[in-house]
């Protein structure tokens, strides 16, 4: 007998795949805190890996949105940011895994921008509260299509992305401080990782405001592009 609903569900959220017709469904979205040196320190919060660890926060699925699209500057800051990442999509479930075991979980990879309220995720930092109202902002988590990469830990590639063709970020993703097997093979001692969860992996430095009518474009090397327009206020 199927399920019958009050309302019909929303479709799950999913994104294009290189090469085939199949999309990809999404199931979380997992985000790394301060993965690059250079980062942490514009943010005023260094990292010593010896005595350091890796933290997450997380986004709403519903927060997706593919590459390409045009959204609204949101309500509530007068700081929308940029932060252009390297994200990994998982294929195979994992929990407990062992960072030489890792790889196994690995789809593919993909470009994306973790877009944050500023002011309020550095309110909320100060004052010791969840940084939901910075971080999990309707349309922030922008996505570029999953080039399929099954088992491969990606260890460099250049990364840059410009605003209105002025380039804003530029690093590498050799410059991990945690890399993409120790951050699957961590996270996994927390979560039951799943098929379709996507990892943001950090930005590098150089975050910066972006404002009504303002054209982001990314890139990462062996990996893809990204673009998003920033549209005017609702
Ligand atoms: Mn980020």
């Amino acid at each position: 007998m199927s399920t019958t609903y009050l309302w019909n569900p929303p479709a799950p959220a999913s994104l294009p795949v290189r090469g085939t017709d199949a999309r990809l469904p999404i199931n979380r979205l997992f985000f790394v805190g301060r993965n690059y040196h250079a980062h942490a320190i514009e943010m005023g919060r260094p990292v010593d890996k010896a005595t350091a660890h890796l933290f997450y926060f997380t986004k709403s699925p519903g927060t997706l949105v593919e590459s390409g699209a045009c959204v609204a500057y949101p309500p509530g800051t007068q700081d929308f940011q940029h932060e252009m990442e390297l994200v990994v999509a998982l294929g195979a479930p994992g929990f407990g895994v062992a960072v030489e075991d890792a790889a196994k979980l690995i789809y593919g990879y993909a470009c994306g921008l973790d877009m944050t309220r500023r002011d309020l995720q550095l309110a909320a930092r100060e004052q010791g509260r969840p940084w939901d109202l910075g971080k999990d902002v309707e349309q922030s988590s922008v996505v570029s299509e999953i080039v399929p990469a099954a088992g491969q830990v990606l260890s460099q590639g250049a990364l840059e992305m410009r605003v209105n063709g002025a380039t804003r970020q530029r690093s590498d993703i050799a410059r991990l401080i945690w890399n993409v097997a120790e951050i699957i093979a961590d996270l996994s001692r927390f979560y039951h990782l799943q098929p379709g969860d996507l990892i943001f992996t950090g930005t590098p430095e150089g975050v910066g405001p972006v404002v009504a009518g303002d054209r982001i474009e990314g890139s990462i090397e062996n990996v893809g592009s990204i673009a998003l327009t920033i549209g005017a206020a609702e």
